[in-house]
């Protein structure tokens, strides 16, 4: 079964276009499945029914005329029905719809699968056969298989407009036109705010597979670099032949020979000027296409040999690029309210965006944690990762919504969909002239309750953005993220250097400094780690307690840099046991006692613990007595509560903090701590949501802490309410089963009181 898989998705591949992948489909999968007709329904969304796209073995004047609405006819009861239909004798089913245009009615079997994306159904696959009989278990495994593979390729083809073009293209009638609106990925939010802006794919260079089908500007400027191109390899061949003129037999140097020809105006060369001219392709694109066919063919031939000149010819292309890429000496071009998208956005790719263009940041791979993420933030660009199926190498100058906020993107946007943002835009701006005057009030209930909000740190940045924000204090800084941008573990005097910058900036106020919690997703480059389940692994105080030397060195290089300002509170990450406990407790009494002893004069911060591995919270009351404070982190809380990883965007929609069981979680480990007298705040991305805030202070939460960007919207929102107030929302939602029905509920409860959805929409 694999084998067949592979041939189809081969041939569905390797299609030009979508209309000659959806014809290479159904005819490939009629010939490998040994049917008599194989046909494909899409949905039409704006009109809700199911499109004939292509079919082998019924009548082609039917296609894009023949259509069904859910539940209407097998192909429609397969769509209600979200599952796959096997029928021996369709004719006899009460659902079967004739259609005379059609000519099914020679067909008895039937076997249908639905082709799912994202839970919408967005086709039908069919088979049938004369014969009455009905189709194999394996058979229909083999469908249903094969529709799960291709679902991914239709919502790539939505995405980027190919079937709108396809039934613009054929003039197709209105009822053919599908989808003909743009579509919505799910990622994760890297950084919030919204941005409406124009793609710019960037690729990594000297990837000769990874280029995208780019268009160019001027295809004559494209022939132009293609051509010196050119004759630059082909200096280098002549020279590199020369160079080893002794060293090989004439036989070997004719080798240089055959390399050189390829490269001609009749092989190789030649094809790609074609390209470049006929579908205006950039030369890198175009290169890339003609080389990558060229060895795809030669990797599929039998002959030993000839399987070998694909390495050839791939080493002759990856020539050619290398030296288009080293004559590309204009800059690349970048449009005004530039959205960047790439497999991997690094930190030196944003670097090259001159600031004033940049709008927004869309990465294929990479977590919140990412250097790059961190630099977002700080920057303030809305941006999202972990984009799961998002066909991005065809986005390229094209437009594209992108919501920080929710970690949705959206492309071709239609004009509704891009008015809607352009007031969430005009709503931002007001906002943040809005905050402006809140600065300085404090945050506090209409009756009379307040809260302190603290702001989460790592960068050097973030200190004046706290500052302007009206950050209280600091309730995590985030110690790793200075180590993530060096090439090596920073020294115990370097560090001192970094801690007192924030220390100083925020004293007297305090600052909540965490000990170093890499591992997880969080890498260090110079300390790699690799492992099967990383968030299950060597991550937080498990590698601080496993390398003394590394512990010691932060948590000495932290006392010393409150020495004199004594405003520091030192927090341990991850801790899933006493013992753990015990032991950080122990390495930070010696390193303040050695401190002691050489002459320092360190007043003992007060030392806490973080609440974000559930066995913390079943001993939540014996942590409490052992230290000074707690902090619940939400963020890693609900990923392992749920059983979600906090960076996958497959699973992406299942991460919530509004959980009833992470609510409930939440407000028993408040209660907890009651008991033991000692003070909790929370400083996962949760507090930063104006509602969830509202939910944590009734709890009894000491403090929230969160990005500075949030500070000023949970505190408009928590001065809108009082304290008795919040304490109803919460009792309410407590005894909820469904996280949508306390979002809801929330959000209506809040908006009946006069809060404005901008201001919840953090
Ligand atoms: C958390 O897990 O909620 C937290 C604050 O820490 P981090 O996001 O850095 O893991
Ligand atoms: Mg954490």
């Amino acid at each position: 079964m694999l084998s067949a898989l592979r041939t189809v998705a081969q041939k569905v591949g390797a299609a030009p276009n979508l209309e000659l992948a959806m014809a290479a489909l159904v005819q490939c999968v009629k010939a490998e499945m040994g049917t008599e007709v194989c046909s494909l329904y899409l949905l039409n969304a704006e009109k809700s029914c199911y499109v004939l796209m292509a079919t082998e073995g019924l009548k082609q004047e039917s296609v894009g005329h023949v259509s069904l609405k859910p539940g209407e006819g097998l192909v429609g009861l397969i769509a209600k029905r979200e599952e796959p239909l096997n029928l021996q004798d369709a004719h006899k089913h009460p659902n079967f719809r004739y259609f005379p245009e059609i000519g099914e009615e020679l067909f008895k079997s039937f076997l249908g699968a639905p082709i799912i994306h994202h839970g919408e159904v967005l086709g039908i696959l069919v088979v049938q056969q004369r014969d009455a009989r009905r189709f194999e278990d394996q058979e229909e495994a083999f469908l249903v298989t094969l529709s799960a593979q291709l679902a991914g390729i239709i919502a790539h083809a939505e995405a980027t407009g190919a079937l709108r073009m396809m039934a613009q293209q054929a003039n197709a009638p209105d009822h053919t036109r599908v989808r003909s609106h743009g579509t919505s990925f799910q990622g994760i939010s890297g950084s919030p705010g919204v941005a409406i802006g124009m793609a710019k794919v960037l690729t990594p260079r000297g990837d000769l597979a990874g280029i995208p089908l780019l268009e160019c500007d001027n295809v004559e400027v494209e022939m132009k670099r293609f051509h010196n191109a050119l004759v630059k390899v082909r200096a280098e061949i002549q020279r590199l032949g020369q160079t080893l003129q002794n060293r090989l037999s004439s036989e070997e140097r004719a080798l240089f020979d055959v390399y050189l020809r390829m490269l001609a105006d009749n092989a190789i060369g030649g094809e790609v000027v074609n390209r470049i001219i006929s579908q205006k392709l950039q030369a890198r694109s175009a290169l890339s296409q003609v080389v990558m066919e060229h060895v795809n063919t030669f990797d599929a031939m039998e002959d030993a040999y000839l399987r070998e000149r694909a390495t050839d010819v791939k080493d002759l292309g990856l020539r050619v690029l290398a030296a288009l890429d080293a004559s590309d000496h204009e800059k690349r071009v970048y449009p005004d309210r530039t959205i960047l998208i790439g497999e991997e956005i690094t930190a030196s790719m944003l670097g090259e965006v001159p600031e004033e263009k940049l709008a927004g940041i869309i990465s294929v791979r990479g977590s919140r944690s990412s250097h790059m993420a961190i630099l977002a933030r700080a920057m303030g660009i809305p941006t999202i990762l972990g984009v799961a199926d998002f066909p991005f190498q065809q986005l390229d100058k094209q437009e594209v919504i992108i919501d920080g906020y929710s970690g949705k993107v959206h492309t071709s946007p239609s004009a509704a969909l891009k008015k809607q943002y352009d007031g969430i835009i005009f709503e931002e701006k007001a906002l943040s002239r809005y905050f402006d005057t809140q600065k300085d009030l404090p945050c506090e209930t209409t009756d009379g309750h307040l809260i302190p909000l603290f702001v989460n740190t790592g960068l050097p940045s973030d200190i004046l953005r706290a500052q302007e924000r009206g950050a209280e204090g600091v309730g995590l800084y985030r110690t790793e993220i200075s180590f993530v941008m060096r090439d090596r573990f920073p020294s115990e005097e370097e560090q001192r250097l970094i801690y007192r910058e924030q220390l100083e900036a925020f004293a007297p106020r305090p600052v909540t400094m965490r000990t170093l919690d890499i591992g997880g997703d969080k890498p260090l480059p110079y300390f790699p780690i690799e492992e099967e389940n990383p968030f299950l692994g060597w991550r937080g105080i498990r590698i601080c307690l496993d390398h003394p030397e590394i512990f010691l060195v932060q948590v000495r290089g932290m006392l010393k840099a409150s020495e004199g300002l004594n405003n520091l509170r030192i927090l341990l990450p991850m801790i899933s046991s006493i013992s753990e406990l015990e032991n950080a407790l122990r390495f930070i009494h010696r390193a303040h006692r050695e401190l002691t002893e050489e002459g320092h004069d360190i007043k003992l911060p007060e030392i806490g613990v973080m609440i974000e591995v559930p066995a913390a919270i079943h001993q939540i009351r014996e942590f409490a007595q052992r230290v000074d404070f707690l902090s619940v982190g939400s963020n890693d809380l609900t990923q392992y509560l749920l059983a979600v990883d906090r960076n996958n965007a497959r699973v992406a929609e299942l991460f919530n903090s509004f959980h009833p069981a992470v609510l409930r979680a939440l407000n028993w480990v408040v209660g907890q701590c009651r008991k033991e007298n000692k003070p909790i705040s929370i400083c996962g991305e949760m507090a930063g949501d104006p509602s969830a805030a509202l939910l944590l202070m009734a709890m009894g939460y000491d403090c929230l802490s969160m990005n500075a960007n949030n500070i000023p919207r949970v505190k408009s929102v928590i001065r809108q309410l009082s304290l008795t107030e919040a304490k109803a929302l919460l009792k309410d939602t407590l005894v909820m089963d469904h996280t949508k029905e306390i979002t809801e509920y929330l959000r209506s409860r809040l908006e009946a009181k006069g809060i404005s959805r901008g201001l919840l929409h953090g």
